[in-house]
C-alpha cells in the first residue's frame, strides 16, 4: 500500500511543511509547552532538545501491538527528549536523562531506509513531537530514496493543533497515549495540567485524520489510530472517564490497547499512589470500563506475574514491552479483549485497485 507521505513528497509538500515546522521551532511552539525556546539559536526548552534530531535507539521491535509488529518487527526509532515530565517514565534516561546521539536529518533518513531495508513493516517513530521539523525533513529525503512504508506516530498525545495540522497526510497510524482524565492527575505526574484538554483534542484530530485502524492483507496496519491507555495504580489514570470519551467523542469503533505494565520506578516510587504496582483487580476493572463503554477493538495484556516488572523490578529498557492475548477474539467471560479479528478482516485494505499488497 502506497504510503499517505508519498503524495506529499512527489508535489513538495513535505519540503514545505518541514520549513513551516521548523518556523514553529523558534520560538519553540512545536507542542503545547510552548515554552519559546530558542532553539536555532542553541536553547534547549522543557523537553531538553536543540534542533538535531537525537536518537536513542533504532531497532527492529517485536512487542508492539500485533498489525505494527507483524512477524518481521516493527521499525522503531527512540527519540531522545520529550515535553512531558513523567514521574514514572520507563524510557527516563533517554525521554529526561539526555541519552541519545545527534544525527543530522540525512542520517535519520538512512535510519529510516535501513528498517526498511531490514524488512520491518512500518517505521515507528516514538515520542517525536519536538523533531517535528527534521523528521519531515527526513522523510521528504527518505521518501525520494525509495521509503514506502507506512508511517506510524507513536506520540504520547500531547500534541499541538499547529503540529497535528503538519502531520495531516503524512501520518498513516497514530499511536497515541490517552494518559490522564483528570488535570490534577496530569500535573501531579506529569506536570501538564492541561493534559487531559489538549490530548481530548488530539485524539479527536488523529481520528479525524487517519480514521479506523486498518491492516492490509497480511493484518499489518496500513492507517488508522490506536489509543493507547496506561493503567495506573489508584485509578490515577481515570480509566472510566477516557472510555466515555472515546466511546462518545470519539467512536466505538476506535481501537484501544489497555496496557499493564506500568512500573513505580523514578520519582513515581516514592509516591503515596502510584509508587506501587497496578492490582489484578484494578486491572480488571479498567478491563471492564472497556467493555461497559462498548469499546470492543484492541488488546488487554496479562499483568506481569509476581516479582516480574510489576512487583519492583525494573523493566528491561526497550526489550519486550507488550505481550498479547492473542489469539483471543472479542470479549471473553473473563473479560478479556483479544484483537478483533472480525473487524480486521471487514476493513481490510484491499490488495487490488493500484494498491500494492505489501
Ligand atoms: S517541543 Fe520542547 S522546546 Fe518546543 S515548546 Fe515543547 S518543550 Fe518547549
Amino acid at each position: 500500500m502506497t504510503p499517505s507521505y508519498a503524495r506529499l513528497h512527489r508535489d513538495g509538500g513535505l519540503r514545505r511543511r518541514a520549513a513551516a515546522a521548523l518556523a514553529l521551532q523558534s520560538p519553540c511552539r512545536l507542542c503545547p509547552r510552548a515554552c519559546a525556546a530558542d532553539r536555532a539559536g542553541g536553547a534547549r526548552g522543557r523537553c531538553g532538545t536543540g534542533t538535531a534530531p537525537k536518537v536513542f535507539r533504532a531497532a527492529p521491535h517485536p512487542g508492539e501491538e500485533p498489525p505494527l509488529s507483524g512477524t518481521a518487527g516493527s521499525g522503531t526509532v527512540f527519540f531522545s527528549g520529550c515535553g512531558l515530565r513523567c514521574s514514572y517514565c520507563q524510557n527516563h534516561p533517554f525521554s529526561q536523562g539526555g541519552a541519545g546521539v545527534e544525527i543530522g536529518c540525512g542520517d535519520l533518513a538512512a535510519v529510516f531506509l535501513g528498517l526498511q531495508a531490514r524488512g520491518c513493516h512500518n517505521i515507528n517513530l516514538v515520542t517525536p513531537s519536538h523533531f517535528l521539523p527534521q523528521v519531515l525533513a527526513a522523510l521528504d529525503e527518505a521518501a525520494g530514496a525509495g521509503l514506502d512504508l507506512p508511517l506510524v506516530w507513536n506520540t504520547s498525545g500531547y500534541e499541538s493543533p499547529a503540529a497535528l495540522a503538519l502531520l495531516d497526510g503524512c501520518v498513516d497510524v497514530y499511536l497515541a497515549d490517552m494518559r490522564y482524565d483528570s488535570p490534577a492527575a496530569a500535573a501531579a505526574y506529569s506536570d501538564a495540567a492541561d493534559y487531559p484538554a489538549v490530548n481530548r483534542e488530539a485524539i479527536a484530530e488523529m481520528w479525524r485524520q487517519a480514521g479506523p485502524l486498518a491492516v492490509d492483507a497480511r493484518g499489518i496496519a496500513a492507517r488508522g489510530l490506536i489509543v493507547r491507555h496506561l493503567v495506573l495504580p489508584g485509578g490515577a489514570a481515570g480509566t472510566a472517564g477516557v472510555c466515555r470519551f472515546l466511546a462518545r467523542r470519539v467512536s466505538r469503533e476506535v481501537t484501544v490497547s489497555l496496557m499493564a505494565q506500568y512500573v513505580p520506578c523514578g520519582r513515581a516510587r516514592d509516591d503515596p499512589v502510584i509508587g506501587r504496582p497496578v492490582t489484578p483487580a484494578e486491572y480488571r476493572e479498567a478491563a471492564g470500563r472497556l467493555a461497559e463503554n462498548g469499546l470492543r477493538n484492541g488488546w488487554v495484556q496479562d499483568l506481569p506475574a509476581p516479582g516480574g516488572a510489576a512487583a519492583g523490578r525494573a523493566a528491561p529498557l526497550l526489550g519486550e514491552r507488550f505481550e498479547c492475548n492473542l489469539p483471543a477474539v472479542g470479549l471473553s467471560p473473563a473479560g478479556r479483549i483479544g484483537y478483533n479479528h472480525a473487524v480486521t478482516v471487514d476493513r481490510r485494505v484491499p490488495a487490488g485497485g493500484g494498491e500494492e499488497a505489501r
